[in-house]
């Protein structure tokens, strides 16, 4: 018998709840728009979560902090049509900034017993290289939240919702950004609209800057494909929750 027998790598097309939690607006869907549109359209509901504010990344210095959240968010609510989000979540703490870890985790404690999704995406807090403190605080934080959503004694920030749980299974965590994908997703049929829903997030990039972006995220989504039957994927850390602790 091997591990794999006892804790298989979960099949993401089994997803009906899906958790996205992003540090900031536009993560979700550079990394994972591709596949997360398939797993709407394969009929999973689809729920993000942003955890910073994002508006160090707001291009326009010229616009109030008011006005820069209205246009991050009109710009993630576009994008969120063609993806098929069905709800998003913000979580508020300062972009790039300083804030407690432990309260990002409570709030994410929160989150999953509320929604109780059955698939949790987020960025990979291992990624080697990976300098954005605010990846690094998410990708954990969201780890550790999956791992003890089922352990009431670690509060959440909400005693009622804590009090209503009865536990829930959570069936695997997917990483994006990663540099150890044990998944590529087959992209090919959703690359387009992957493309016109990054293009949405026009507050953070210039227009020069989107171009970049969409170049590199071709290259990558090629790259990401070499070797498949297939020619664009987005790569994946697909893992049983049980593999979340001492290297299972
Ligand atoms: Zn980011």
């Amino acid at each position: 018998m091997t591990i794999e027998t006892i804790l298989p790598t979960p099949d993401i097309f089994s997803a009906r709840r899906i958790l996205c939690v992003q540090p900031h607006y536009d993560d979700n869907d550079i990394a994972a728009a591709g596949i997360l549109t398939q797993l709407q359209q394969n009929g999973a509901e689809l729920f993000y979560l942003t955890v910073t504010d994002d508006l160090m990344g707001v291009v326009d210095n010229t616009l109030s902090n008011e006005d820069a959240a209205q246009a991050l968010t009109r710009d993630q609510f576009a994008a969120g049509k063609i993806v098929g989000v069905k709800e998003q979540y913000w979580l508020g703490y300062p972009d790039a900034g300083e804030y407690d870890y432990f309260a990002v985790r409570r709030d994410l404690l929160k989150y999953i017993r509320m929604l109780q999704p059955d698939f949790v995406f987020t960025a990979d807090p291992w990624l080697t290289y990976e300098a954005h403190r605010d990846h690094i605080q998410t990708g954990l934080a969201t780890s550790e939240a999956v791992m003890f959503a089922g352990l009431t004694k670690i509060a959440s920030s909400d005693l009622i919702v804590d009090t209503a749980y009865k536990g829930h299974d959570i069936r695997g965590i997917v990483f994006y950004y990663t540099r150890e994908p044990n998944y590529i997703a087959d992209i090919s049929s959703t690359w387009e609209s992957k493309v016109a829903s990054v293009r949405c997030y026009d507050a953070q990039f210039t227009s020069q800057e989107m171009d970049q972006l969409v170049m590199a995220l071709d290259a990558k989504s090629k790259q990401s494909a070499s070797g498949q039957e297939f020619e664009r994927g987005e790569p994946l850390k697909v893992l049983h929750t049980s593999a979340l602790h001492c290297g299972f």
